[in-house]
């Protein structure tokens, strides 16, 4: 394409003292822009594509090391398998004559079990920005006749001034060669400490409007940085607050999606999301485990209050099932031991006790009983409706209490009160 205006002139102008991709860049593409294979054979034993070392391991993954190039592979499972092709690219991140060049190289690699693998590459697009923010594309042509794939690229056409295409915004790549020439304008966002798997020029975009995002990049918050782009549902102005006490005690979010969750339900759960005690867990999926439960219950808690219908008819149904043992009530002067008589009382029990009971209203075969001294609980108390039998009986956390035996021995020996309910 001809350039139409004075701003696509001076880049086309520009474009003749960009260096060519350097020895060494291609060289640190080869190596982390594609994958490199190894076999596994029927023997177990490992055999590398890439410097035709076999060997021995005792692991099962999908990865391991070769002990001879020391390359990591990628191994495949199927011992006929010969041939092994990857292609991916990577980025340059370049200067030239006061613009930002973002260059997208495409690696295309080949290994054959027995011969020497084969890299080549080609370098398929750049994207110019000019400080004002001003964008060209230059791109070799790609095939689109009859394929749905968009990088196609056709490496004998001419790397040139094109006309903007969305697809040309589809071309993303986490492998920034890790030396870069910014701009001052892009260095001081911070972006000079590397890309962390995010495309380069995305996050150039993304960061360059935007203060809390310059943030996380510059205190090195960057899987927080990397999940606001990726999720746009999520607004960085809803976790801030804790994002800045995370900052102020030095607290690295490692796992993203699981720390906003946290603070989400730390939110519900009414807790004090400026404070370090609760954002900053040393083990965030034990704490996000922990709050979630509690989460639960709590909605578990308005599904009672609320009586709702669903939950107007488990209670019916229970009512129907055992409301012949309503009223049952046995005791040895200190301990009583009564029938429970609402799913919503086995749920508070099951919460109290910290143990399932609240699950077991729908049991068939089981009664269930709540044992108290002076109306605190004491036993959860589950009594089969065949055997009539005591077949377990819980103090909190699924614990025996002292006076356990006492119980289980009240219980079993009003059985024939049980036993009268049901012929009744
Ligand atoms: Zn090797």
């Amino acid at each position: 394409m001809k350039p139409r205006n004075k701003f696509e002139k001076e880049i086309l102008k520009a474009s003749e003292s960009l260096k060519p991709i350097s020895e060494k860049q291609i060289k640190w593409g080869y190596r982390h822009a594609v994958s490199h294979f190894g076999r596994r054979n029927s023997d177990g034993t490992i055999l590398c594509a890439e410097c035709g070392h076999r060997y021995h391991t005792s692991g099962k993954g999908e990865h391991s090391i070769c002990p001879k190039c020391h390359t990591r592979l990628t191994i495949g499972n199927n011992p006929r398998q010969r041939k092994f092709k990857e292609q991916d690219y990577f980025a340059v991140v370049d200067t030239c004559k006061g613009y930002q060049v973002v260059r997208y190289i495409m690696v295309y690699h080949t290994a054959t079990i027995g011969k020497e693998p084969e890299y080549s590459h080609c370098e398929v697009m750049q994207r110019w920005i000019a400080p004002n923010g001003g964008k060209v594309t230059f791109a070799r042509m790609r095939q689109t006749l009859g394929t749905m794939y968009y990088d196609l690229w056709i490496p004998s056409s001419e790397l040139t001034l094109r006309r903007e295409n969305q697809i040309y915004g589809y071309i993303e790549t986490p492998f920034t060669y890790p030396r870069m020439n910014l701009l001052p304008m892009f260095r001081k966002l911070g972006l000079k400490n590397g890309t962390f798997g995010i495309d380069p020029q995305r996050l150039m975009d993304y960061v360059k409007d935007n203060n809390r995002a310059e943030t996380l990049l510059k205190v090195g918050q960057t899987k927080l940085l990397k999940l606001f782009m990726d999720d746009t549902a999520k607004d960085i102005e809803n976790y801030w607050a804790s994002i800045r006490i995370c900052i102020r005690n030095h607290y690295k979010v490692t796992k993203a999606s699981e720390w906003c969750d946290y603070i989400d339900t730390l939110k519900y759960l009414g807790k004090d999301v400026h404070n370090a005690k609760y954002v900053c867990p040393t083990d965030i999926i034990k704490a996000h485990n922990k709050a979630m439960r509690k989460a639960l219950n709590i909605a578990e808690m308005e599904e009672i209050s609320g009586k709702t219908p669903e939950f107007l008819a488990k209670e019916m149904r229970y009512k129907m099932a055992k409301g012949m043992f309503f009223g049952l009530i046995f005791t040895d002067g200190e301990i009583t031991v009564r029938v429970i008589e609402s799913v919503k009382d086995m749920v508070l029990e099951g919460k109290a006790m910290h143990h399932c009971v609240g699950t077991y209203y729908d049991k068939a075969k089981s009664l269930i009983l709540s044992a108290t001294i002076n109306s605190a609980r004491v036993e959860t108390v589950e009594v089969n409706l065949d055997t009539l039998k005591v077949v377990q009986s819980r103090g909190v956390n699924n614990q025996n209490t002292p006076q356990h035996d006492r119980i289980v021995d009240l219980v079993n020996s009003n059985a024939r009160l049980i036993k009268e309910r049901m012929t009744a």
